[in-house]
């Protein structure tokens, strides 16, 4: 099994009337009901409310794959909760952070870029083009899906360049923007995926629940394990992974 944490801010879903119509009992809700088609994975769900907003060393150290949504709120995450998402990520949990996460502390501490992005909310078509259709993500989609309306992101994204980019989005508008990235950090995996603006129903779209399902598979650790910096024996002592004290 794999254990997913989905953890949403839940903040325009209370109050903001689209949000809210299309997404009554949050962000969180509605992928939890997705994935949890999938007998392979074991869901639970944590919010900004919840006690210390959801995260603590215990609750990471029992998540394989965590997913986080965000816009309004990031700064309310205490640093100390943000520095252990990345430290876990950095031991080998997977993380997905969807839209608007690009701003999330998480995101930014494990990218170490300001993840600065051009955007404007006006309704713009998407057509998603998939530039790695051998990737594990991608299986299922055909070489494009078409997003009727999503906010628009674009380009400069001040991150690092991926390891691997999986998705290009191109807008009505105008603009192109990297919308599938994957990167390694550490011993864990992490996928940024740019679609999920709140007042549209994004994360009700088959291509996109293929994609968060394949990618909870895909950054799943297969190893995780902190790694420290010890002072070490010579080989030849036999025991070269004993720490000199
Ligand atoms: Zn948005």
């Amino acid at each position: 099994m794999i254990r997913v944490l989905i953890w949403n801010e839940f903040y325009h879903e209370k109050f903001d009337q689209d949000a809210m119509k299309i997404y009554p009992d949050g962000i969180h809700k509605t992928i939890a009901d997705f994935l949890r088609s999938d007998e392979e994975l074991e869901i639970r769900t944590a919010t900004l409310d919840d006690e210390n907003c959801g995260i603590s060393k215990e609750i990471l150290s029992n998540t394989d794959v965590l997913i986080w949504w965000g816009h309004m709120r990031h700064d309310l995450v205490p640093d100390e909760a943000a520095f252990m998402v990345r430290d876990a990520v950095l031991e080998g949990m997977g993380a997905i952070f969807l839209h608007s996460a690009h701003h999330s502390k998480p995101f930014r501490y494990l990218l170490g870029t300001s993840c600065n992005l051009c955007w404007r909310e006006s309704g713009d078509r998407e057509v998603l083009w998939v530039t790695e259709p051998s990737h594990p993500i991608t299986r299922g989609i055909d070489r494009y899906f078409v997003l009727e309306h999503e906010e628009t992101y674009g380009e400069p994204f001040v991150i690092p360049t991926p390891d691997k980019l999986l998705l290009i989005g191109s807008f009505s508008g105008g603009e192109a923007f990297r919308s599938g990235c994957l990167y390694e950090r550490g011993n864990g995996k992490l996928f940024y995926l740019q679609p999920g603006h709140e007042t549209f129903p994004t994360f009700k779209v088959p291509e996109i629940q293929t994609i968060i399902r394949n990618a909870v598979h895909y950054v799943a650790p297969s190893y995780r394990q902190q790694t420290t910096c010890p002072k070490v024996r010579n080989i030849d002592c036999g025991e070269p992974y004993v720490d000199i004290l």
